[in-house]
């Protein structure tokens, strides 16, 4: 099925290294913030490549830019090509900006080549990706779609108090089209590095992403009593204590709850609050968070269920209070088994080496999973490093995931079976 498009790994990695002066940072990193002047003018250096190549613009009221090529076949909708150019603070030079520009040289091949597909592409710049500016993350694509709150998004504040909205007017990239027509689409695909180290550590030049894990989020708060650090041990109700045979029991219950297939969950506490927090005072009040995730739903259930039983075990043993609220869940979150067929046949016809993975991490693709069909290629990245300025990959990983987007691409918008 190699369509044999010429795309050119070259042009792409000509494009990472310009928008990356963007924003640019000293240790080589990006720092190109949701909707900073550096993103406007990101933006601004996107808009003219593709406009270079005849795509015609669109945005929407949040922010999010679609670039597209009309099809032959007024019927069909978009075959879309998406991710983001915003970064972390100390962010890289690649996640996010692998995906759109990918893209880009897609449309730029099919261009010069003059091949007319049947549906139309669109290549789309999601707004707030990252998060890292105005909490949550991914909330261009999740607002379009319907997960997010539109009036929510415009209120959204940073830590210094500026509004999305203003700021969004500010650098002049709020449209007029409504968000639900950014997702008004046939199938999406996005590129992304893997942010972790497996595909680089096994020599794999593309992961086919199956589906993205489920996910429960908790709120624990552990109380006992402030007492001095010189009373007697066996009269004490330490929450600090409780909560350390909680945050352990968090690693045994992953480990301990394999699904259909042998999987491991991931249980993780990445916060914890230790009240008074005086050097000689037996802590009295802990608060943390509990992060599980699974790809096997029903395993998820049961590490949920031995969450609450361990610290209702703990809380009885020590005389301690311990309260679990769930605070968010995702739901297991499957790809597209068409979208991953053209996929694994490109990767095969170009000579890549390919595996099928799932994503423990979010991506605009898992939130277009659930309401459009949708595929995630992963491209490997050194040492698994990302949100880091020292992010980093090959032009050869960049080119495999090109070229299997390309082909797979095509494949969509061609001819319906
Ligand atoms: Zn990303």
């Amino acid at each position: 099925m190699a369509s044999n498009l010429p795309v050119s790994a070259e042009r792409l990695w000509a494009d990472l290294m310009a928008l990356a002066k963007v924003g640019g940072t000293p240790k080589g990193g990006n720092n190109r913030q949701t909707l900073t002047d550096l993103d406007g003018k990101g933006r601004h250096l996107l808009r003219g490549w593709c406009e270079a190549i005849g795509l015609t613009m669109t945005v929407d009221r949040i922010g999010n830019m679609v670039f597209r090529r009309e099809g032959k076949d007024p019927s069909r909708k978009p075959i879309a090509i998406g991710s983001h150019i915003d970064t972390q603070p100390t962010g890289g030079k690649f996640d996010g900006p692998l995906g759109v520009l990918t893209g880009l040289e897609v449309l730029r091949a099919i261009h010069e080549a003059g091949v007319e597909t049947d549906a139309p592409i669109v290549l789309i710049n999601w707004t707030n990706e990252e998060g890292a500016r105005f909490a949550p993350p991914m909330m261009g694509s999740g607002t379009a779609l319907g997960f997010l709150d539109e009036a929510a998004t415009m209120a959204a504040t940073d830590a210094e108090g500026a509004v999305f909205g203003e700021e969004l007017r500010r650098i002049g990239w709020q449209g007029k089209a409504d968000p639900a027509s950014t997702v008004d689409l046939e199938a999406y695909f996005e590129v992304h590095i893997e942010q972790g180290p497996t595909l680089e550590r096994d020599g794999i030049s593309i992961g086919l992403v199956t589906h993205a894990l489920a996910q429960s989020w908790f709120d624990v708060t552990v109380t006992g009593e402030d007492a001095h650090a010189g009373s007697a041990m066996a009269t004490r109700k330490d929450a600090l204590v409780g909560a350390s045979e909680l945050i352990m029991a968090v690693e045994r219950i992953a480990i301990g709850h394999p699904g259909e297939g042998g999987e491991l969950g991931r249980g993780t506490v990445g916060t914890l609050t230790v009240m008074p927090a005086s050097r000689n005072v037996v802590p009295g009040e802990v608060r943390f968070n509990v992060d599980h995730r699974h790809g096997d739903p029903k395993a998820l259930a049961k590490m949920n269920d031995a969450l609450f039983a361990e610290a209702a075990a703990i809380a009885l043993k020590r005389g301690l209070k311990i309260e679990v609220t769930p605070f968010w869940e995702s739901p297991l979150v499957p790809f597209d088994a068409t979208l991953l067929e053209h996929l694994a046949k490109a990767a095969e016809a170009r000579g890549h080496s390919a595996r099928r993975m799932p994503t423990g991490i979010g991506h605009d693709a898992v939130y277009m999973a659930r309401k459009v069909p949708s595929a995630l290629i992963f491209v490997p990245c050194a040492g698994g490093i990302s949100h880091n300025e020292a992010e980093n990959i090959t032009i050869d990983w960049a080119r495999a995931g090109l070229e299997v987007l390309a082909d797979a691409v095509l494949a969509a918008a061609g001819p319906r079976n």
